[in-house]
């Protein structure tokens, strides 16, 4: 029976990630992944294809309604959907085959097939080779799957998640999206670009649900400009294909019929079937793993839990930053991550980003604040590259002045964030970003001016 110090259950970010920082540390470590290709989620059917197509279609949305304001005439651009996925596939490959290298060079022994807890220190490989291994210590990184909606009838075709809405075949004319959070809005986007009808349908009188109020307001506004079509307030009761086509049943409204149906209402943690019951490893109601937020550790000794499969946001940095942790903590070294300086990225265009706190959470909590805010239609770079929407807006508190959460709507948001992040790491105050050279002519001099606008005295407006 094979020996190691660690075995890790999943190679999703989280997972090979912290297989990769104890390998480092000196571990002897396997990790155990029932798909061929390693990277989870977001290296297969997540962060990566997706990110690959919402670039590949906004190419197209550039080039057949932007480039001529730029002076670039272009005629008889055509979509090639087939070259679009292929290259979407290669992106996908190159990066799996890569974590596979990492493995080889940290000497990370790779089982293929499902991992089970069969007792602590035990963990069974069932699949074609089927192996036991003993650990000394247990990792679950098993992430998450697309949660199931009573009524949607998912075909794994013409009603689908996520994972379909990356690889259709064809442009649907019309696709129904259920549920305008993160999944929503940048996939159906990407179809939107590329020239479907798409209906959102939300269950709330908002989208977003969790980003900061007035910059999901923004974010409305200017995806319906672009085409989306949103119904806010919608149950969605029911899904059936009927002839060839979908039928999307809402609490009191008419049926609607479209040709695709995705399905983005959140994500289930994969606990089930890992061995979890038998050894009574406590989960949430919800079937997240609960850990102890100091050391990862589950409720039975030597089984840690990190990622999507336990509370928290669901995103892949999150999911690196705990496995990193986790790892150095089994190691006996400094064991934290700051929840509250993970930035989340919609990356829709303009790119929708946020860290700490939103306005909402500060009021609710009585943490007195001051708001800054500035425009990118003041931005000198933002004109110049046609790119005026959005702002940024910088909320610190009343007192200290220390930077409490930062919301950007606009080009490269997703970019812009990270210096937000690093201040509220390193619990910058808004002078301190206002006081710090920004390069000119950049979009991050927003940033500076938003800062400036805490105290009253923007520059540039
Ligand atoms: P996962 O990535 O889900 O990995 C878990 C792995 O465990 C999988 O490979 C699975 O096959 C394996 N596994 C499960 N059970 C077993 C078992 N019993 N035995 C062996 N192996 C098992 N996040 C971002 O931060 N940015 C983004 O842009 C982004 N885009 C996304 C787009 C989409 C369409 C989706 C669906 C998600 C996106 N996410 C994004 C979320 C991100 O993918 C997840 O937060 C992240 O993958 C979680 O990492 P993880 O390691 O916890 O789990
Ligand atoms: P989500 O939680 O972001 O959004 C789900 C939406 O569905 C919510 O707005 C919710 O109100 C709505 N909803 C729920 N039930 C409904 C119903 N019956 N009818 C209509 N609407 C309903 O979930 P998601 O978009 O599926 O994404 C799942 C996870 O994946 C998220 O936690 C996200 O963090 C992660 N993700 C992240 C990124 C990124 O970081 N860029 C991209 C994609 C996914």
């Amino acid at each position: 029976m094979p020996e190691h110090d660690l075995v890790v259950i999943g190679a999703g970010p989280g997972g090979y990630v912290a297989a990769i920082r104890a390998a480092q540390l000196g571990m002897n470590v396997a990790c155990v992944e029932f798909e061929n290709a390693l990277g989870g989620t977001c290296l297969r059917i997540g962060c990566i294809p997706s990110k690959a197509l919402l670039e590949a279609s906004e190419l197209y949305r550039m080039a057949q309604h932007h480039l001529a304001e730029f002076g670039v005439g272009v005629e008889g651009v055509k979509l090639d959907l087939a070259t679009m996925m292929k290259r979407k596939d290669g992106v996908v490959s190159s990066l799996t085959n890569g974590i596979a290298g990492l493995f080889r060079k940290n000497k990370i022994t790779r089982y293929l097939g499902r991992g089970r807890i069969v007792a602590p220190g035990k963990v069974a490989v069932e699949g074609t080779q089927p192996i036991e291994l003993t650990a000394k210590k247990i990792l679950i990184a098993t992430g998450s799957r697309s949660a199931p909606l009573k009524g949607v009838e998912i075909d794994g075709s013409l009603i689908g998640t996520s994972t379909e809405a990356l690889a259709y075949p064809e442009v649907p004319k019309h696709l129904v999206v259920i549920g305008a959070g993160v999944i929503g809005l940048e996939l159906g986007c990407v179809w939107a670009r590329l020239g479907s009808k798409v209906t959102v349908l939300e269950y709330l009188d908002r989208i977003l649900p969790g980003m900061d109020t007035e910059i999901a307001t923004e974010a409305q506004k200017i995806l319906q400009k672009q085409g989306l079509e949103f119904r806010l307030g919608m149950r969605v009761t029911g899904a059936r294909v009927v002839n060839g086509k979908c039928v999307v049943e809402c609490d009191g409204q008419a049926p609607i019929e479209c040709d695709r149906v995705l399905l983005a209402v959140g994500r289930l943690p994969n606990t089930d079937d890992i061995g979890l019951e038998k050894l009574n490893v406590a989960r949430n109601q919800r079937g997240f793993i609960t850990i102890d937020p100091h050391s990862f550790e589950t409720s039975i000794p030597g089984i840690y839990a990190i990622g999507d499969c336990v509370p928290g946001a669901m995103l892949a940095h999150k999911a690196e930053e705990e496995g990193i942790a986790c790892a150095e903590g089994m190691a006996g070294k400094y064991c934290h991550v700051n929840y509250d300086a993970i930035p989340g990225v919609v990356y829709t265009d303009p790119e929708i980003a946020s860290v700490g706190k939103t306005e909402e959470q500060l009021k609710d909590s009585g943490i007195p604040y001051r708001k800054g805010i500035f425009p990118f239609i003041a931005n000198g770079r933002a004109k110049a590259i046609g790119r005026t929407e959005g702002r940024v807006k910088i909320l610190a508190h009343a007192e200290t002045d220390r930077v409490l959460g930062v919301h950007i709507i606009g080009a490269h948001a997703g970019d812009l964030i990270a210096e937000a992040a690093a201040a509220i790491e390193f619990g910058a105050s808004s002078e301190d970003i206002a006081r710090t050279s920004h390069a000119h002519p950049t979009l991050a001099e927003a940033i500076k001016e938003a800062a400036f606008a805490v105290d009253g005295r923007t520059i540039h407006l």
